[in-house]
């Protein structure tokens, strides 16, 4: 057994609380409800999750929607969903950072009346001028040098809807010669006469996410505030912000690098554009890696959860391979899933021996890696489809499938000599013929005789139509995720849909999510979108075979 070594968060965590700076650990997930979370957010919610169950903490849900804009309460049930499926549950400790903006709004007067902030009449432009740059310091606000009275009283009269958007915002006091800029009297509240989802017309000033943030924390009692590596430079602010509010016991923020994967688009604004245009079928179309697509696709929680882990967590900005995460769901359905026979190219074979009218139901093991999924009887016949790419008339060397003169196994029922072809007129094969041996069932000959083929089959009567979907990477993988005008380098093959498939029986039950081996061919789940009774649709998740070396 490996020693798990711990990451450089768990460190800070063992410190903090080895010093007595927290007792506790109490982690959330912060998501704006604004559009689907993807793979990257999924590394957010098991790191903040994992910690807490590590710790014996807590962790919070929490829409962080201060920001009013129309479209936000559709994604609040998406988001809640994926997380609940990811595993990560919030118990009772489900919020709405809009519920506390009483409680901002009295920390921003607590602030004017301490002298750190007060009311600027600049505009965004202004202010952004009056920053300076890395090279020269900012210079004051005329607006700084108000008293603390009449901070008061504008600050509220901005809340009592007297002012224009853009014509006044409160800034915080701290040091217009700051080297980092975010320090140079951020700006933390702005008037916008916007109706929010939750609050509806009761403000008309809104708090900015950098004083929101941490003030959202310390009334959650949050202690590690796990951010990613973009907002570094705006952890001053935050620690300035929770000392400045004096908070008892002030949460702390960690940044991480984000997640990233090659060759797939997480973009918002491109997966939009993908959706508008109908190159695919929604933000769950299974070829994004939208966890609501991941979770159509097929991926399995723990799937995910394996491939995080295998990420590692760290402060290196790096990217991950998609085929990684394809192994973790590969190993995960190895002994999970029921291996079946399903027939993506049908053609049909025709045992001439065999007795007309008759099915035998030959017994199968389910997984043989796995005793618990048991068995089941697959029906044999005389009349029996098999892939199409498994009959050759004229087979180049080492082809030890199907072809004239030829004996092969055909899986877990008995050895079949084939004995030729018919053809339609245009030379397309339509029916494969052959010989059974009848005391070779089970796969085996008595005599001992060894074939070099094993081919997987349905009955013809008893098998279920199906369609199934093939993918591919939507991104062409050899020339990278964008062209050089910007716009995405689709793979015109990422779909490919049979619609002629043929199953065995045992599928017919199949409910939406359902997982399964076709044998020789990869993992499945059954389309929880496009599936209607007796009418299965099935996603390949991930083929059987990788060159991905872990
Ligand atoms: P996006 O723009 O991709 O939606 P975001 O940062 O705007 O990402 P938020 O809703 O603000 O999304 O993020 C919620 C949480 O998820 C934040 O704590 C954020 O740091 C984290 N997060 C977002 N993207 C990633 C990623 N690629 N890897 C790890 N964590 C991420
Ligand atoms: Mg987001
Ligand atoms: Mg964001």
């Amino acid at each position: 057994e490996v020693k798990e070594s711990k990451n450089f968060i768990e460190q800070i965590i063992d410190k903090d609380l080895a010093e007595g700076v927290y007792d506790t650990v109490h982690t959330r997930f912060p998501p704006e409800p604004n559009g689907y979370l993807h793979i990257g957010h999924a590394k957010s919610i098991l790191l903040n999750y994992g910690l807490a169950q590590k710790y014996n903490g807590k962790f919070n849900l929490r829409f962080d929607d201060t920001n009013p804009t129309k479209e936000k309460s559709e994604f609040v049930e998406s988001i809640k969903a994926d997380v609940k499926w990811l595993g990560a549950d919030w118990e009772d400790r489900l919020f709405f950072a809009s519920n506390y903006f009483d409680q901002m709004y009295e920390a921003a007067v607590k602030l004017i009346k301490k002298g750190k902030a007060y009311v600027s009449d600049l505009s965004a432009e202004q202010i952004r001028e009056y920053r300076g740059s890395l090279t020269e310091p900012g210079k004051e606000d005329p607006g700084s040098v108000r008293s603390v009275e009449e901070n008061l009283a504008l600050f509220e009269d901005m809340k009592a809807g007297k002012y224009e958007d853009g014509s006044k915002v409160l800034r915080a006091r701290i040091d217009m010669a700051s080297p980092n800029i975010n320090m140079r009297d951020p700006v933390i509240y702005r008037v916008a006469h916007m109706s929010h989802q939750n609050t509806g017309d009761k403000w008309c000033i809104y708090p900015m996410y950098d004083f929101a943030h941490p003030i959202e924390d310390a009334i959650e009692g949050v202690t590690h505030s796990i951010c990613t590596l973009e907002f570094e430079d705006h952890r001053p602010l935050y620690d300035w912000v929770v000392r400045e509010l004096e908070y008892p016991h002030p949460p702390k923020q960690i940044e991480f690098a984000k997640l990233y994967l090659t060759n797939v688009v997480t973009g918002k604004r491109y997966i939009k554009k993908l959706v508008e245009q109908g190159i695919v079928d929604g933000w769950d179309d299974p070829r994004l890696v939208s966890i609501a697509a991941l979770r159509r696709r097929g991926f399995t929680p723990e799937s995910i959860k394996k491939f995080v882990e295998l990420c590692g967590i760290s402060k290196a900005q790096s990217s991950a391979d998609y085929a990684m995460l394809e192994y973790c769901i590969r190993e995960d359905l190895k002994t999970k899933a029921p291996r079946m026979m399903a027939i993506l190219d049908p053609v049909k074979l025709v045992i001439d021996n065999y007795p007309e009218g008759q099915t035998e139901m030959l017994p199968v093991v389910n997984n043989p890696e796995n005793e618990a999924l048991g068995s089941r009887e697959v029906p044999f016949g005389k009349e029996l489809y098999i892939e199409r790419d498994d009959f050759m008339e004229e087979p180049p060397k080492k082809y030890f499938r199907m072809f004239p003169g030829n004996e092969v196994r055909l899986m877990n029922a008995y050895f079949v000599k084939c004995t030729g072809c018919v053809k339609d007129e245009n030379g397309k094969v339509v029916e494969v013929h052959g010989t059974y041996d009848p005391e070779s069932r089970g796969g085996n000959s008595p005599d001992g005789r060894k074939v070099k083929g094993t081919i997987h089959w349905v009955s013809a009567a008893e098998s279920v139509k199906a369609q199934v979907r093939l993918y591919e990477n939507i991104i062409d993988e050899e020339k990278g995720v964008y062209n050089e005008d910007g716009s995405l380098n689709l793979n015109p093959n990422s779909l490919t849909t049979l619609t002629e498939c043929r199953l065995e029986p045992a599928f017919a039950k199949a409910q939406a999510y359902d997982r399964f081996q076709f044998v020789r061919q990869g993992f499945f789940c059954v389309d929880c979108k496009d599936t209607k009774p007796g009418k299965p649709v099935f996603n390949r998740i991930v083929s059987l075979k990788s060159s991905y070396v872990l």
